[in-house]
């Protein structure tokens, strides 16, 4: 009988998986090869051929990975980068940290994600030097295509937050496929998790590759000789293997993951509370089951779900911009009424790979309770 259902559990991986990762772990340990090698090669290697995209360049964590993106784009002092204010922290962090100025903008009430006319409008404010697109929720902002096609137009750096979008598609599509440059963390809660942390940087370009490369180690060109100030970013052998060894079976986590969403939606969709789903066009990767539920009524459907044992989330709880620290160090060009009502109702069930099915039904058997 299950009696609680967390909102994540980080243990489910297929029979056998545990095994082949200790094995290369061992291996690494004996040959006390930690720090770059051929294992580094076949990660990226092995991301590249499952996302569709020519350079995967890795790195420490998914904050570095922008942070090196924007460095690499000549992203500094001074410039202006928009990013939406409904995000991860590390999204303006990363801005903040490279010595650019981060402007903070709304997103579409219905699809959560920027859309191009919000930018077009912020952007008559302010200029902005590069905009940092947000595929949050594991979904993609469904005017990707459209926004990369003006930002190419109008000369905007236009890099894509994929930390969340790991296997998401637009247009059956990879997401990555078809950007300039994107960022991945391997967080380990993230779609596709190493073990410890980890991320990467995603492009076209040889030359920027290239650039990425020598910023994540400390602006080599050799080894002392130096073309940049960067930092130490590189990923560790240890978290390479095992997301080469998680890589056969991302397709089959991420199946999982859909399978309970829409069972959610399947069972949950004459209740008092929304269920959201991202546009035709795109194909999420899992990574969040959302809701929106009355702002009165969160509070009450919180409290119920701990009594009940089930695990909750909320993706976010207030926009970028209310954290007193940076209301006086960002620009903000239009009002974020959109993002304080999606912050103040959003709320996300358990979904993670391999949930059970019973799982998943006493989730349901219990909301459908809380709201008759
Ligand atoms: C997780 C996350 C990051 C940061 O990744 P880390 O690996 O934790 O540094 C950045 N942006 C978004 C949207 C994220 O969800």
């Amino acid at each position: 009988m299950v009696n609680k259902v967390p909102f994540i559990d980080l243990t489910r991986t297929e029979p056998g998986f545990f095994e082949q990762v200790t094995h290369r772990h061992r291996e690494i340990v004996k040959n006390c090869q930690f720090v770059g090698g051929p294992l580094i090669e076949a990660a990226e290697k092995g991301i590249a051929a499952d996302i569709q995209v020519p350079h995967v360049i890795s790195c420490a964590n998914g904050t570095d990975a922008i942070q090196l993106a924007l460095r690499a784009k000549g992203i500094g002092s001074g410039d202006i980068v928009f990013v939406p204010d409904l995000t991860f922290w590390a999204t303006l962090e990363a801005v903040v940290n490279v010595g650019a100025e981060p402007a903070v903008i709304d997103v579409d009430p219905n699809n959560l994600h920027m859309s191009l006319e919000i930018i077009q409008k912020a952007s008559k404010i302010k200029k902005p030097k590069a905009i940092i697109l947000v595929h949050l929720y594991g979904w993609v902002a469904p005017e990707t295509l459209a926004i990369r096609q003006w930002c190419k137009s109008q000369n905007i750096v236009l890099l894509e937050d994929c930390a969340q979008a790991y296997g998401a598609k637009i247009n059956n599509e990879s997401v990555f496929t078809g950007a300039d440059i994107c960022t991945i963390s391997f967080y380990p809660a993230k779609v596709l998790g190493a073990c410890g942390e980890a991320g990467a940087v995603t492009c076209q370009d040889e030359n920027t590759a290239k650039i990425v490369r020598s910023l994540s180690n400390h602006g080599r060109y050799s080894h002392y000789e130096y073309q940049y100030i960067g930092w130490n970013s590189r990923m560790g052998t240890l978290e390479a293997a095992f997301v080469l060894e998680s890589l056969p079976h991302i397709k089959a986590r991420i199946d999982s993951r859909q399978k309970i969403i829409e069972y959610y939606r399947r069972t949950l969709n004459q209740l008092p509370m929304k269920i959201l789903s991202p546009e035709k066009s795109v194909t999420e990767n899992g990574y969040l089951s959302l809701f929106r539920v009355n702002q009165s009524e969160r509070p009450k459907f919180v409290e119920y779900l701990k009594q009940k044992d089930i695990g909750h989330g909320v993706v976010y709880p207030s926009p970028l911009s209310n954290q007193p620290m940076v209301k006086d160090r960002i620009h903000k060009l239009s009002d974020v009424n959109n993002t304080l009502s999606i912050c103040s109702e959003i709320i996300s069930l358990p979904c993670f790979a391999y949930m059970r099915p019973e799982e998943a039904e006493y989730v349901v058997q219990a909301v459908k309770e809380f709201w008759s």
